[in-house]
């Protein structure tokens, strides 16, 4: 079945654009202290290596502002967008380094005026602002008036500061309303595809560590992709930034929506199983992290299931009780002994990347 994506504007950073039927394009966030723009920058060429499209960098305080003009030349042509609390001078500061997107709450800088005074910066470059509203900071008022950060009062609360960007006539908009609840997440989401054609910006917050925040994220994710409710995601996880990256194409990959990296299809073994399974599967996988092109790698314990889903694989390893057996687009290419299986596996990948480059 196709998936249906919900009907939105179009905004760009930079030269991407977000909604408007444009491809669901993956994002993560520097973990760096901005102020240390080696390091930011460091990390930013490595979330790119790995496909990141849009970075994001927070600016807490005016020397974090100051930073934002060398990590813009340092990183020419990459989407960067700027996540500012608070303080309208540093929104001011991202839009003035050449930065293509901000994340602000205007409901939390300080009062009308400085809302037109940003929204005027922003519309002069075109930067959109997101509008980013989190189960943790919605107003007082509404959660009392919902009974909490409810879905409702998340949905709410990312209408009251639209309509504050709005007023000040600016259409620039993205939005995202997430939680680390996932049906309330949802929620939120469903509510505000009820009331706005603004892109959407998804993702699970607060998450976790790897394996269990890509597992909820993969969920949340998962569900919103498919109800067509996601523009741009990122992946939030208490780990090294280029694992949301990963994580997140892995998710547009698992539901048809991007065709980009390599997924290793493996057996999960059983008493049938004839080889290391686990450690070919895991290294293999190691090896193809950084991959952009569309391959699939199968490697399989045995001779009952293996050949089947090896041969739907680009590359495929059935393990028999005598070596492994290789298989190349759909077809055996060839046996070869046990202590050969995994070089084998490797050059026969090596040669189908090099094909597909
Ligand atoms: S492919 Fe073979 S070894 Fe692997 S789980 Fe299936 S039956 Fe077991």
């Amino acid at each position: 079945m196709k998936i249906l994506r919900r009907k939105t504007r179009q905004v760009h950073l930079g030269a991407l654009p977000v909604g408007g039927g444009a491809p669901i394009s993956v994002q993560s966030m520097c973990s760096t202290d901005t102020r240390n723009v080696r390091a930011t920058v460091r990390q930013a060429r490595r979330l790119r290596a790995a496909g990141c499209e849009v970075i994001r960098i927070a600016v807490p305080d005016d020397e974090a502002a100051r930073a934002l003009p060398r990590i813009r030349r340092a990183l020419p042509g990459v989407p960067l967008v700027a996540d500012i609390h608070f303080d309208h001078k540093l929104a001011l500061a991202a839009v003035d380094a050449g930065f293509d997107g901000l994340r602000l709450n205007p409901g939390n800088i300080g009062g009308p005026a400085r809302v037109r005074e940003v929204v005027a910066a922003a519309r002069e470059r075109k930067v959109p602002i997101r509008v980013g509203v989190n189960a943790g900071s919605v107003e007082k008022d509404l959660a009392a008036r919902h009974g909490g950060p409810t879905p409702r009062a998340m949905a709410q609360s990312a209408l009251r500061h639209v309509r504050i960007i709005e007023d000040a006539g600016y259409r620039e908009i993205k939005v995202s309303v997430k939680s680390f609840d996932v049906p309330s997440t949802i929620d939120a989401y469903s509510l505000l595809a009820a009331e706005l054609d603004y892109p959407f910006h998804a993702g699970i917050t607060e998450a976790g560590t790897a394996f269990s925040g890509g597992l909820r994220s993969g969920v949340g994710l998962g569900i919103l992709l498919y109800l067509g409710l996601a523009d741009t995601i990122r992946v939030s996880l208490t780990a090294d930034p280029v694992m949301e990256v990963t994580a997140g194409f892995r998710i547009l990959k698992a539901m048809g929506l991007r065709r980009r990296g390599a997924d290793v299809v493996s057996c999960p073994t059983c008493g049938r199983c004839h080889g290391d399974v686990l450690g070919i599967a895991s290294r293999i996988e190691k090896r193809l992290t950084g991959v952009t092109e569309d391959i699939r790698v199968a490697v399989m314990g045995c001779e009952v299931n293996g050949p089947g889903e090896a041969r739907e694989a680009d590359v495929g390893l059935a393990i028999g009780r005598s070596g492994g057996l290789l298989f190349r687009e759909g077809k055996a290419a060839r046996k070869v002994p046990e202590s050969e299986m995994e070089p084998a596996l490797v050059e026969e990948v090596r040669k189908v990347l090099s094909a597909k480059a």
